[in-house]
């Protein structure tokens, strides 16, 4: 990307989605706003998907299981060099935070729709991260990222950050390689665990360490970057309410949150984006202290978690209340333009929430479901919504087959509102209308959620559904 002079563009009029549902129909819409045609991708499992028959051509990369299709880098490449495609989006998931994948699409002459390969490296790894956020003077949760992984020196600096502590995998996601510990005498026990799993899990055993905060809210911001070093925040959603720290709800923007600490956190985000050089949609999650004792402060204090350097699921919610199309900015950015605009230019208007539909049996402890989707619609003037406030993104349509080869996200049904008490009762009366039949889904447990007392009145931490299972159950 640095040979690349001011304005040099790398058109294209062709898209290939290496990626399946919700997502792959999302990233289609916006392509065909543009007049950009699309060409999907898809399994033996989705040959009559969705996504498959939304796309100008689809082409088959291989059987169900993912590693056999959507993660073969030379099967996606090959589709797009058949189909004539410039350039490959990756969705979430799957190929879109390879670096390798990355620079085989360079090596092919193909535009990769996000991140150069050397930004996603500097955030693949937990340690490397922190300690390069550390030096752009992003703050971090007090704890240990170093290289001496000696068992003696780890239980020392656990001593010294003072229980609990969160050990954590550097290789790690998805929750994996990650305990809390609860006190010195159990420290040895623990970081033997996190290795073991570490190991089996990521093929790497170094830990990091962080002080355990025992009731944060986890807000993050989303930014972009295109490639003249421009770098502008689209503000900050809270993603609090989380099952095995998986989102569950998301909304934008994180109530109670004063202007003073949104612009504190957005311009930490840009920096943290800028200092790897970073291209494209971008989100940087941090934890924010929401516990009793940090309230005496105004705010609280926010530390940097992670960065995803992708588009994320959520990032419709962020669209609602700016009036944005992140995708459009993303194929823009990706052919060569610059940011569509600045950052006096954006503001925030009203309150938006997104839920996520799985295919999973709350009562059997969301076990996925599949089956035959008999009917999926939401008859909006029915029920008396605002077709202008209400999205359902989704992959799937009455009559499809719902497998149990890929994640069981069904759709997002995101709502937006003038202010959060006026999006909530519009989600509420949305999740009420949205009529799903033949899977059974976790519709029942969003309703419960999005109506309880607690969340309507935004009282809001990582651990709300364990705090509040026997209400949600
Ligand atoms: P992963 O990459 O496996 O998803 P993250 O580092 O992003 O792991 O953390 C996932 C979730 O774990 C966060 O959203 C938050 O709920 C919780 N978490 C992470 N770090 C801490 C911490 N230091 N204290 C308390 N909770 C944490």
């Amino acid at each position: 990307m640095s040979s690349l002079t001011p304005h040099q563009s790398t058109p294209f009029s062709k898209v290939l989605i290496a990626n399946r549902g919700e997502i792959a129909c999302r990233v289609m819409r916006s392509a065909r706003a543009m007049g950009i045609a699309t060409v999907a991708v898809y399994s033996d499992a989705d040959a009559n998907a969705r996504h498959v028959r939304e796309a100008d051509e689809a082409v088959r990369i291989g059987p169900a299981a993912a590693r056999d299709s959507y993660l073969k880098v030379d099967a996606v490449l090959d589709a797009a060099k058949r189909t004539g495609a410039g350039a490959i989006h990756p969705g979430y998931g799957f190929l879109s935070e390879n670096a390798d994948f990355v620079t085989a699409c360079a090596e092919a002459g193909i535009v990769f729709i996000g991140p150069p390969a050397s930004a996603i490296s500097a955030m693949g790894d937990k340690s490397a991260a922190k300690a390069r956020m550390h030096q752009a003077g992003v703050p971090l949760v007090p704890g240990y990222h170093g290289d001496d992984q000696g068992d003696e020196l780890l239980r020392a600096e656990a001593d010294q950050i003072g229980y609990p502590v969160l050990l954590k995998a550097s290789a790690g996601g998805g929750g994996k390689g990650m305990r809390v510990v609860e006190s010195s005498d159990g420290f040895q026990a623990a970081l033997d665990g996190c290795r073991r799993e570490s190991q089996a899990a990521f093929g790497d055993q170094r830990m990091l360490i962080e002080k355990y905060l025992t009731q944060p809210r986890h807000v993050e911001v989303q930014v972009f970057c295109d490639r003249y070093g421009n770098g502008v925040y689209l503000f900050e959603r809270d993603c609090s309410v989380q099952r095995r720290h998986q989102k569950v709800l998301e909304e934008a923007p994180a109530p109670g949150m004063s202007e003073a600490l949104r612009r504190e956190m957005g311009e930490a985000a840009v920096r943290a984006a800028q200092e790897i050089g970073y291209v494209g949609a971008g989100t940087v999650e941090f934890l924010l202290d929401a516990s009793p004792s940090s309230s005496q402060e105004q705010d609280g204090r926010f530390y940097f978690m992670e960065m995803n350097t992708r588009l994320q699921v959520e990032h419709p919610v962020t669209e609602m209340i700016t009036g944005q199309d992140l995708v459009a900015w993303q194929l823009k950015v990706a052919m060569g333009d610059a940011l569509p605009c600045t950052q006096d230019e954006l503001a925030i208007r009203g309150h938006s929430f997104e839920a996520r539909l799985y295919a999973e049996d709350p009562a059997q402890d969301f076990l996925p479901a599949t089956g035959h989707l008999e009917h999926v619609g939401l008859d909006l003037v029915g029920a008396g919504l605002d077709p202008l406030q209400v999205r359902l993104d989704s992959g799937v349509e009455s009559g499809d087959e719902v497998s149990m080869h890929y994640d069981p996200m069904l759709a997002k049904l995101i709502v937006h509102g003038d202010d959060r008490s006026q999006a909530l009762a519009t989600l509420n009366r949305a999740l009420a209308a949205l009529d799903v039949r033949g899977v059974v889904t976790n519709r029942a447990f969003l309703q419960r959620l999005a109506s309880h007392p607690d969340f309507q009145a935004a009282k809001l931490d990582t651990r709300f559904i364990e705090h509040h299972h026997d209400d949600l159950f």
